[in-house]
């Protein structure tokens, strides 16, 4: 494994692993909540993030939201409060730029706030959902989000059916969206780049092992090393510091190259 950081690489290494996302046959980016975090966006599980004020048990079950959605609600607005209004900062550009120049050729992300979008991606996986919709899950209405919908008192309700609705992610209890798609996606991916992420929780702890098992390569971009410290992180290169500086770095050398 070869470390590079934002100031001080070797250009020989910083060169090699361009090269290698240059040749890929079919390169993807695994993303969690540090590509977010530039946005104004902190990490739930950090300090001072969603989870240290609203325990997931308390208020992020399906089970709360079928029995008390009042109570789910005060989760829910305050996820508004975290996500609305936020823009893409350098790593979400970079990333986008990168499937414009044909570098990667999707974002599988664990994140909800719609950021890979905003910033021009076209091909984005949303493991987790999305806070753009709320969804009802009697009939499997869908309607669009406002920024109202998060800052009413009243608990919005299905325009079909009445029922109360919830932000269109995956509450814990729910299953994970879009893993078929993922895994076919994956099937003939040889390199996947790891960006923002420990990739500890699943599904997304299964996903870099899986490319590596079937002889694909990882790249990992953390302020702090991560998955490269586990096991199944046998990794080529990693980009150590702020993801900003670093998908922006290897984006430049591959279009210097
Ligand atoms: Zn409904």
């Amino acid at each position: 494994m070869q470390v590079i950081r934002p100031a001080g690489t070797p250009p020989e290494a910083l060169t090699a692993a361009a090269a290698l996302l240059r040749s890929a046959r079919k390169a993807v980016a695994l993303t969690g909540a540090g590509v977010s975090v530039a946005s104004g966006i902190p990490d739930f599980r950090s300090a001072g993030g969603l989870w240290t004020v609203f325990s997931p048990d308390e208020y992020a079950t399906l089970e709360v939201f079928q029995r008390n959605p009042a109570k789910a609600w005060e989760l829910y607005r305050a996820l508004g409060r975290t996500l609305l209004g936020r823009s893409p900062n350098l790593a979400h550009r970079a990333l986008a730029e990168m499937e414009r120049q044909g570098l990667i050729q999707g974002i599988i992300t664990q994140n909800v706030d719609n950021l890979h979008q905003q910033a021009g991606s076209t091909r984005v996986f949303e493991i987790h959902g999305d806070h753009q919709h709320l969804q009802c899950l009697h009939c499997a209405t869908l309607v669009a989000a406002t920024a109202d919908h998060y800052q009413a008192a009243e608990i919005p309700r299905c325009p079909h059916c009445a029922s109360p609705l919830k932000p269109n992610v995956v509450l814990f209890g729910e299953p994970v969206r879009q893993l078929e798609a993922i895994h076919a996606c994956l099937a003939d991916c040889d390199l996947l780049l790891v960006a923002g992420t420990s990739a500890q929780v699943y599904p997304a702890a299964a996903l870099p092992a899986l490319v590596r098992d079937r002889g694909g390569r990882l790249f990992e971009f953390n302020r702090e090393q991560a998955l490269s410290a586990t096991e199944h992180g046998q990794v080529e290169f990693l980009f150590l510091g702020d993801v900003g500086r670093t998908l922006p770095l290897l984006l430049r050398a591959c279009l210097a190259g």
